[in-house]
């Protein structure tokens, strides 16, 4: 194992991706204290030896780090300045923020971070719960490269691989961007294969060819929306996330934030924002994101509009 330099770490957010990220910190050896809004999340992490904190300003208020893993942007901006994260720190304490959150908010983060006389980072991840629990995840990284070189070590003990996408903001358009050719692409490999059960074709001959063929993507050879050709695909456990159609839908609805604002003429991204957004909102509400093959076989959302 490599050796670290032990930091003090602040972690706020100890939700479903927060918890796991910050056992594997204290893991590699990290002093990680740490604060979540629900009591339970602060018991949980405890057991995996990270230290309460009474608030979030108490996890931050020694910390050299302070990494966040929060719901959204509003979070975010709310508890780094009206909340008093950023003035509970010590002065040019890392911010860190792993959130999935808008390219606006995050720049409007950075902004925050630096007039509060620290320094900052965007490092949106990849991988889910299991790559948090593992340790796997992807980081993918805007702002300054001697905050990147900062973070680095300690980003490499809860993931694999990570990556300086450029400057302030370019980690959650990295992040933003590979979702929208996930949630397009397993739009198109679900159409294809309802299109082929009306061709008579059968889903393991369509996904034999079309797995070492041109139509190859992650939608199909590792989260398969039929049952069958990858067994470990929830399409073969009645759709259990996995990746859950509401986070589709919410990383859709960032990019088609972004879309709009830049004047980008994408028009499968916003139209895939549109469908995992009702499908999300419907029967897909508990679902892994490729359950919605089904809506699409159906040709109908849960509301009975046609999509
Ligand atoms: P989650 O809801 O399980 O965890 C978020 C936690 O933040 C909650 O426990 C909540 O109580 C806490 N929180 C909210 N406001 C707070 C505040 N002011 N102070 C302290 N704690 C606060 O969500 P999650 O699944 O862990 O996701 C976290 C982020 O990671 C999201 O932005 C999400 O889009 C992103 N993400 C999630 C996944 C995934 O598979 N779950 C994958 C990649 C990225």
């Amino acid at each position: 194992m490599t050796t670290v330099t032990r930091r003090a770490i602040g972690f706020i957010g100890l939700g479903h991706m927060g918890g796991p990220m910050a056992a594997n910190l204290v893991r590699a050896g990290h002093r990680v204290t740490g604060f979540d809004l629900v009591p339970e999340a602060v018991r949980a992490a405890g057991a995996a030896g990270v230290v309460p904190g009474a608030s979030a300003a108490d996890a931050v208020a020694g910390a050299d780090v302070v990494i966040t893993m929060l719901p959204a942007g509003r979070h975010v901006l709310a508890l780094y300045e009206e909340q008093g994260l950023l003035a509970a720190a010590r002065p040019g304490t890392l911010f860190v923020d792993c959130s999935t959150i808008d390219v606006a908010d995050a720049r409007a983060a950075h902004e925050a971070v630096r007039r509060a006389g620290h320094r900052g980072l965007d490092a949106p991840v990849s991988g889910g719960v299991s790559g948090a629990e593992a340790a796997t995840l992807t980081f993918m990284a805007g702002g300054g490269a001697a905050e990147f070189a900062a973070a680095e070590p300690v980003l490499a003990a809860m993931g694999r691989k990570v990556v300086h996408c450029g400057p302030d903001g370019a980690g959650q358009a990295a992040k933003i961007c590979n979702n929208m050719i996930l949630g397009i692409s397993m739009i198109a490999v679900s159409e294809a294969f309802v299109l082929g059960e009306s061709l008579g074709l059968s889903h393991q001959a369509l996904f034999d060819v079309a797995s070492t063929a041109s139509g190859q993507c992650w939608a199909l050879t590792a989260n398969c929306p039929v049952p069958g050709p990858v067994p470990a695909s929830p399409a073969n456990h009645d759709y259990r996330p996995g990746f859950s159609a509401p986070l589709m839908a919410k990383d859709l609805a960032l990019a088609a934030n972004a879309i709009r604002e830049g004047g980008v003429g994408a028009e499968m991204g916003l139209r895939a924002a549109e469908l995992f957004a009702s499908f999300a909102e419907g029967r897909g509400a508990g679902e892994d994101f490729s359950g919605i093959i089904r809506t699409i076989r159906d040709g109908s959302p849960q509301d009975g509009k046609t999509i």
